[in-house]
């Protein structure tokens, strides 16, 4: 079955002539099902070679002018339910309008993979609106001109970048046992959950001692291999998924083979997590192959949280705990301030702590800083230390945004980006960590060249 994408935007931004741009003349009207999906497109379109299935949501423009008529949301939501990729397109001579804000919320609340897109952009209009799209939190937007047919070849890059996440990031299979979905109630999503660590360090015995009598294995999950299974459980009335690759109820054998199986699961299992808990041992503790996964960790963006297994074997456990908060500082900066729990998986010690962790990283690793307040942060920050000149010119880095969360990213605008030293961007993610407490997950700061977007309006 080829990935469904659907288009998705308030009436007028151009969702059917990007609908017809990509789909050629594939384009059929749906008309087997009745209500819902009788005002919808659909056609088949090719995109970087891969067959995929376009829903178009635009049949309802007449039905509700100017605002978000009941059913115009109830189809959008219908179409981005069963999508593996939304396309949300706004007008980029309009700007953000509430609508879009809407609509991008609805996006983000279902949690799909997508991509921004900024129609009208043709020749020079819609530069302001392309920057205001920022704001929507649903990445970096992608200017295109779906009427003249440019910047297709960066949208159809972008797509074929997002499908490939999609792999194994799909959520198809949970629609019917998620109802709550489509509420967006943050809180009725699972925290998508692996534990991963070297063999033999506690991962089953901890796995074990987490589900204790609360589960329910939900089955194969999509993208992950055919042993992987999902297991759903509940940890102080917080839904939990966690992802199981590595056969982790049952007690692992661990020959040569199977430990290089596990380093392929562990990979797998990353990807498809929110939160990803390391287990270490409390007696070999930040091994490199500890540090390997935790780097990997951090490089695919997701939130960590480190178990320090056995705790039960520890003679000094302050002594110990002093070392190892030091020691993660200087070997896990990727993420910085990243909680370390002491547990003992085989006496069920700290289990509690360890899950408040994961759930407090998730919410760090969601939240969003308003942009006001971070370029207040950004003077002081410049303020406080000025980027270094390069060539006898400073680079000065004029606005920030943040462009997503899931991992907190950032866009920062510069003239001269280019020259913008690394070490001075590690000093502004270390500063903006701090300042708004944003400890253990990833932080990702994108340049970009230019000046202030909003500048202009703010005069
Ligand atoms: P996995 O390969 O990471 O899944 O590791 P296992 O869960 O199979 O555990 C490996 C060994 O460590 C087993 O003999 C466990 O009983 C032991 N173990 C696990 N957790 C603890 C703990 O908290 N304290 C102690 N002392 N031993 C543990």
């Amino acid at each position: 079955m080829p990935p469904t994408i659907a288009i998705v935007g308030r009436p007028n931004v151009g969702k059917s002539t990007l609908f017809n741009r990509l789909t050629g003349k594939r384009a059929a009207l749906v008309s087997d099902v009745p209500g819902l999906t009788r005002d919808r497109r659909e056609g088949e379109a090719r995109i970087g070679g891969h067959a995929v299935r376009l829903i178009d949501t635009a049949g309802l423009e007449e039905a509700a002018p100017g605002s978000i008529a009941a059913r115009m949301r109830a189809q959008s939501e219908a179409a981005i339910a069963g999508a593996d990729l939304v396309l949300f397109v706004l007008d980029a001579r309009d700007g953000v309008v509430p609508a879009d804000a809407a609509f991008a919320r609805m996006v983000r609340n279902w949690g799909r993979p997508a991509v921004l897109i900024a129609n009208k952009c043709e020749g020079r209009a819609g530069s302001e609106g392309f920057y205001d799209a920022y704001r929507l939190g649903l990445g970096e937007p992608i200017a295109i001109s779906a009427e003249h047919g440019e910047g297709l070849a960066d949208l159809v890059a972008a797509m074929v970048g997002a499908l490939g996440l999609q792999c194994v990031r799909k959520r198809k299979d949970e629609d019917a046992a998620e109802p709550n979905e489509k509420d967006g109630a943050a809180a009725a999503y699972p925290i998508r959950l692996a534990i991963v660590g070297r063999p033999n360090i506690g991962k089953s015995t901890l796995v074990n001692a987490l589900l204790g009598e609360e589960r329910m294995i939900t089955g194969p999950e999509p993208g992950l291999t055919r042993d992987a299974v999902a297991i759903d459980f509940g940890w102080g009335g917080r839904p939990v998924r966690l992802i199981d690759t590595a056969g982790l109820r049952r007690k692992a054998r661990v020959t040569e083979s199977a430990e290089k199986l596990a380093a392929g699961d562990a990979v797998r299992a990353i990807r498809f997590a929110e939160v990803v808990v390391l287990v270490i041992d409390a007696e070999h503790p930040f091994e490199h192959q500890d540090l390997t996964i935790g780097a990997l960790v951090a490089e695919e963006g997701r939130a960590l949280v480190v178990a320090v297994n056995k705790w039960d074997l520890v003679a000094d456990k302050p002594k110990r705990l002093n070392e190892l908060r030091a020691t993660s500082e200087e070997k896990l900066a990727q993420v910085a301030g990243v909680s370390l729990v002491a547990v003992s998986a085989l006496a069920g010690l700290g289990l509690e702590r360890l899950m408040r962790e994961v759930v407090r990283s998730y919410e760090i690793w969601n939240r969003r800083v308003p942009t006001g307040d971070l370029n207040r942060w950004l003077g002081e920050a410049l303020a406080r230390h000025a980027a270094p000149a390069a060539k006898g010119r400073r680079v000065k880095v004029r606005f920030m945004t943040q462009a997503s969360s899931r991992p907190p990213t950032f866009v920062a605008f510069c003239a001269r980006a280019e020259a913008l030293p690394r070490a001075y961007l590690r000093y502004l993610t270390n500063s903006l960590r701090q300042a708004f407490d944003l400890p253990g997950v990833p932080i990702r700061i994108k340049l970009r060249r230019g000046d202030n977007p909003f500048a202009p309006r703010r005069r």
